[in-house]
Order: C-alpha cells, then sequence, then structure tokens
C-alpha cells in the first residue's frame, strides 16, 4: 500500500531553488509552470514565438515575470534550466541550445512533481489516458482522498499543485493524465503509482517509430524504487515485455492471474479471485472500458480504498463526452458520439463494442503512418454502411470499397445526414472517425458537439413530425 503522508518528492524541489528558469511555450502548462515558480520564489522568463506580449501578460498576470517574443538568439539566453512546453518539439532551436550545451530540459509535469507533497499517480497510454485517470479521481474521491485531477487533461499539474500548497488538505492524492509528450523530458519524476494502458500507432509524426513511442512512455518509471507501484496492462504485447517479472507490479487482464487484483471471469469482474460486480451492470459499454476499470481498481486498492468505495464508482462512472457517448435513440436507433477515436486503435475498440449493423463515419484529417487496413475485419464482420468524409474520406472510401457499402461525403454534416437517413431500428450510428478533426473543426470536441447538435435536431424533428 502507498502511504498518503509522503514527503519525499518536496524535497527536491530544491533543485531549482535560487536559479533562472526559462519556459519556451506560454500555452496552459507553460504558463501554469510559471505561476507555480514564481510562487516559489523562483526567477523565470517565459519565451514564446507565437504569442504577443499583450496577450501572454494578459493571461498570466504575474506583473515581474519577464517576456520574450521575438527577437532572440536561441544560444544567447542564459538560464539554468529550460522547462519545454509539450506543444514543442526538442528540436527548436532553444531546446536543441540547451541540450548541447548540457543543460537540463525538463517537462512542466518534472518541475510541478518536485514541489508536492501529495502521493503522485501518474497515468499513460496511447487510449483511455482520460478515462481512466477521470474513473481513479473518482474512486480516490469516493475513498475519502481530496483527489486533484489535472495534467493533459484539464488543469495542468503544476496548478493543482499549487493549488494543493494553498489548500494543505490533510489527504491529499494528485492523480495525473500523463502523455508521451508530457513524459519525454523527465528528470526526477517519481510517481508513486504509474499506469501503462496500452500502446498502438500514433504520433508517429513526432517520433521515429513505435520503440522511440513506447519509450518515452517509459520515462515515467525511470526514477522508480521498491517504494512505488507499476499497474500495467498484461494484454499489451510492450507493456508486457517491459514490466512482466519485475518487482512491484500489478498487471491487470482479461485473464485471471496471480499477481492481478481485478480480473473478469464468466461475465463478472472479480477482486482478488472474489464476485465483485457482473460486468452487466456496468454503464459503459465496450470491453475497453472493463479493462480501464480494472486498471483503475488496481491503483484505488494500492491506495487502500474501500472494495464498496470501488464497486460505487464502477457502477456509477458513465464515461466521458465524445468517448463511445451514446447522445440519443431515434426511432431505434442508437447515435454514439465518439469523436475522440481519432486513431485506428480506438475505433477498433468502439467496434469491438457493438455486435453488428452499425453505420460507421470515418474520416477527417489523416495522421502520419495510419494502418486504415487493420478496421478490414471488424468493418467486414459488423458494418452494414460506411460513410467517410473529409481530407481522409476519398483515401478511406479506396481501402474499404467492395467490403461494404461506401458512401463519401466532403462535408461532415452531410455525413451525419447520411448516415442518418440509412439507419433502420436495430442500427448504430457510430462516430469514430479513426482520423484527426483539424480539417473541419478546432478539436475532437467541436467536432463531436457538432454531431450532438445534428443527432439532437432530428430527435426534434422526429417528435414534432
Ligand atoms: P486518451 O486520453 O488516451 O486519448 P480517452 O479516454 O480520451 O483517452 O479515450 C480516447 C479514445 O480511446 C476514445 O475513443 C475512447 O473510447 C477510446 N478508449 C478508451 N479507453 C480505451 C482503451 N483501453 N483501449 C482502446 N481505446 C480506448
Amino acid at each position: 500500500m502507498i502511504s498518503a503522508s509522503k514527503t519525499t518528492l518536496s524535497t527536491t524541489a530544491n533543485d531549482l531553488s535560487g536559479k533562472e528558469v526559462l519556459v519556451l511555450g506560454a500555452a496552459r502548462s507553460g504558463l501554469a509552470v510559471c505561476r507555480l515558480l514564481h510562487a516559489t520564489g523562483t526567477r523565470v522568463t517565459v519565451v514564446d514565438d507565437s504569442k504577443t506580449r499583450e496577450e501572454i501578460t494578459r493571461t498570466l498576470d504575474i506583473p515581474d515575470i519577464a517576456i520574450i517574443t521575438e527577437g532572440y538568439a536561441p544560444d544567447k539566453l542564459k538560464a539554468a534550466v529550460l522547462v519545454l512546453s509539450p506543444g514543442v518539439p526538442d528540436t527548436h532551436p532553444l531546446a536543441t541550445s540547451f541540450l548541447e550545451r548540457g543543460l537540463p530540459v525538463l517537462s512542466e509535469v518534472d518541475v510541478a512533481g518536485r514541489f508536492t507533497s501529495a502521493p503522485v499517480i501518474a497515468v499513460t497510454g496511447s487510449n483511455g489516458k482520460s478515462t481512466v485517470t477521470t474513473m481513479i479521481h473518482q474512486m480516490m474521491a469516493a475513498g475519502g482522498f481530496r483527489s486533484f485531477l489535472g495534467g493533459n487533461i484539464g488543469v495542468p499539474f503544476a496548478d493543482n499543485v499549487l493549488e494543493e500548497s494553498k489548500l494543505k488538505p490533510v489527504t491529499p492524492v494528485q492523480v495525473v493524465e500523463v502523455s508521451s509528450f508530457q513524459a519525454e523530458h523527465l528528470e526526477c519524476f517519481k510517481p508513486d503509482v504509474a499506469v501503462f494502458l496500452n500502446l498502438s500507432p500514433d504520433h508517429l509524426d513526432r517520433y521515429p517509430g513505435m520503440e522511440a513511442y513506447g519509450q518515452a512512455k517509459l520515462k515515467l518509471v525511470k526514477n522508480m524504487d521498491e517504494t512505488g507501484w507499476i499497474v500495467y496492462n498484461r494484454d499489451d504485447s510492450f507493456f508486457h515485455t517491459a514490466f512482466t517479472g519485475q518487482e512491484n507490479t500489478v498487471p491487470f487482464a482479461f485473464e485471471p492471474a496471480e499477481e492481478s487484483l481485478f480480473t473478469c471471469e464468466s461475465g463478472w469482474i472479480l477482486h482478488q479471485g472474489e464476485r465483485l460486480l457482473p460486468l452487466n451492470q456496468l454503464p459503459m459499454p465496450g470491453s475497453h472500458n472493463v479493462m480501464n476499470l480494472l486498471a483503475s481498481a488496481s491503483v484505488a486498492h494500492l491506495m487502500d480504498v474501500s472494495e464498496s468505495a470501488i464497486t460505487l464508482v464502477m457502477r456509477r462512472f458513465k464515461g466521458l463526452p465524445h468517448r463511445l457517448e451514446l447522445i440519443a435513440e431515434i426511432d431505434g436507433v442508437n447515435y454514439y458520439n465518439d469523436s475522440k477515436a481519432t486513431n485506428v486503435a480506438s475505433t477498433r475498440a468502439a467496434l469491438a463494442s457493438f455486435d453488428s449493423s452499425i453505420i460507421l463515419i470515418l474520416g477527417g484529417s489523416e495522421k502520419e503512418a495510419t494502418d486504415y487496413p487493420e478496421l478490414t475485419n471488424l468493418i467486414s464482420n459488423k458494418v452494414k454502411r460506411l460513410v467517410t468524409y473529409g481530407q481522409a474520406g476519398l483515401r478511406l472510401m479506396g481501402i474499404f470499397q467492395g467490403l461494404v457499402p461506401v458512401h463519401f461525403e466532403r462535408e461532415f454534416a452531410a455525413a451525419v445526414e447520411d448516415a442518418h437517413r440509412a439507419g433502420e431500428p436495430g442500427d448504430v450510428v457510430l462516430l469514430a472517425p479513426a482520423c484527426a478533426s483539424f480539417d473541419q473543426f478546432t478539436n475532437f470536441e467541436e467536432r463531436g458537439d457538432t454531431f450532438r447538435r445534428l443527432v439532437l435536431a432530428y430527435q426534434r424533428e422526429t417528435v414534432h413530425a
């Protein structure tokens, strides 16, 4: 079990005190780390290539932080440490100048981790991070912790650490979603529990290959010792290879195994071999969501949360918006918004969640090195009509034509309309696009909100017809 009164991480904060720190990137996590460092008395300068001084001043609202927005020579900027925002790759001239000078380049997560006194639970993986981070947060809260939820989801970790320092709660815990970008520059980050969900192709424009992508995630545990725990997906070959046989690891998987805390058997979730909850009482569809629950429950158990608190969350957690979210049932057709399914693995998980009779909407902007034909089997077995749209739409149509009826529309709204018209009682209209949204939307949320708005308008038309 993990002790809730750990204080070790806060002692390493001294590494930065009295030093001059440059923060590159004035987006959310960059500004959050400025606020945290400023509050701890560290001298901070923020550098951003695309924002104006006025924009940064307005958002940051701390008068004595220096701001550099243009006309700087990267190798002339002097500081002891560079904090690199996750959106900025380390090929940026300022990052390379620090790396070449042998100076530390850190991520916001690494810096924030130095200032917390709470146990830290860090969650990574290609898919399911936000879902699992939220599930764990809810289980921790149900178990009586003052849980802070943040990182790559919602509030930056640095803001939560600052909040924790002000509130000084009795039983704090920091639950942090960590993307591979955020994990790239971890120097002394040492979570108490690290969760590894799965690894599948994504972000291959940033990494030379899957190995490099997986290794970035493994940086999460490079400082881990016998005081911490690793919770990993035993069914994932990369993490299975990385962790099987290591001390202080807890695997989760469908098949029962000796070292697992939570598994499944004969339609039940088992806790240490005992039946806990029938799968048909879980409010979320999809076996991937069962895996997410097994991971979350394993963490909660390690943190000493009671079985009843864990079960309560299992029964109640309905999932996050835009992740296999049921929007409406119209004339016997169910409409699911899985706009966050922006890679092949998440679309596969969505398709596997239904028996058949799926009208699938695929498309958007294509990501590098995406292996769409991996969807072939699921599409031929479960999809009755495929509607493709957007920048990737014609290519997708070419790949799957002949397998099932395929229809292409350039515009997203027209694609949703086609799917709606084709629906018959018993069908599922599923937006699980396997592509990013940026060709027609600002982000996946905007695409999902548009889908919701269109579907709810069809529902109103039906009611008034
Ligand atoms: P992330 O934060 O890693 O992007 P999310 O929880 O936001 O993860 O989910 C992203 C997408 O992946 C959604 O389409 C969701 O339905 C799907 N998903 C969630 N959990 C898993 C999982 N364990 N395996 C595969 N896909 C998943």
